[in-house]
């Protein structure tokens, strides 16, 4: 009865609210966009690239990929991840895309090693960094106090997540970024900073943040100008943190 109730009121709201548009002046055409027509994009599957994603790293090719120093990535590849060399084999280094990229939505699934006990910034510690130079910060957080703006999904010493949502180590961790770059004026001096959103397992971490210059460890940050696009990086700290799934799509 008290549904049925609830149901009159739902209706009866509903035809008020559809007599007063009707009761409205003019032409609804008018208010209607008809272009551009958004283009057609095939998404993916369980976070799979949709049909216009660059594919960065699809558990086999490390073809996207070099060192910094242009030499091929020696991580190693297996079961259809790519793995940080840790010790007592490690500094293999930083490996970054051979592609440079502005603005982009970038998706990366990470996983923090279940045998790694260190703590704070030594567990599982590795980094996205975008146009490398900005570090979403990759660590197992999962249990592990460390200073909150240096903890996974931080924008590493400038901005704490909105809350933690790290899977247990061993487990695969999704990254869902959304980045815009800074943009410069013809004397160099900085136009708009680089903003950037992140959802860490889809929970939304990083709410469109303005980062306030390059990912320093030391001191304040301050931008410098630099290239529209430039490669993404991956860091070597020494722990053996697995990537997979890893792909772009540019915004800009
Ligand atoms: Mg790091």
């Amino acid at each position: 009865m008290r549904i049925l109730n609830v149901l009159k009121i739902t209706i009866g709201i509903m035809l008020l609210s559809g007599n007063a548009a009707s009761a409205q002046d003019g032409d609804p055409a008018e208010t209607e966009v008809w272009a551009p027509e958004p283009a057609v994009v095939t998404p993916g599957d369980n976070g799979g690239p949709p049909s216009d994603a660059i594919v960065l790293f699809d558990g086999g090719s490390l073809e996207a990929w070099e060192h910094p120093d242009g030499s091929d990535v020696t991580w190693t590849v297996e079961n259809g991840a790519m793995t940080v060399k840790a010790n007592p084999e490690w500094g293999a280094g930083d490996i970054r895309t051979r592609q440079g990229f502005g603005d982009v939505q970038l998706h990366v699934e990470w996983m923090a090693s279940p045998d790694d006990k260190d703590d704070s910034q030594g567990r599982s510690n590795s980094g996205v960094f975008l146009m490398g130079l900005y570090e979403v910060q990759v660590l197992d957080s999962y249990d592990n106090r460390t200073y909150s703006n240096g903890q996974a999904a931080s924008i590493y010493k400038q901005h704490i997540p909105l809350v933690n949502a790290m899977r247990p180590p061993g487990q695969w961790q999704v990254y869902d970024i959304v980045f815009r770059a800074p943009t410069f004026g013809d004397d160099g001096e900085l136009a708009s900073a680089a903003t950037v959103t992140v959802f860490h397992n889809g929970v939304l971490v990083q709410d469109h943040v303005e980062i306030q210059g390059p990912t320093v460890y030391i001191g304040e940050p301050s931008y410098r100008a630099h290239a529209d696009r430039l490669p993404i990086v991956l860091q070597d700290h020494g722990d053996r943190v697995s990537y997979r799934n890893i792909w772009v799509r540019e915004l800009d």
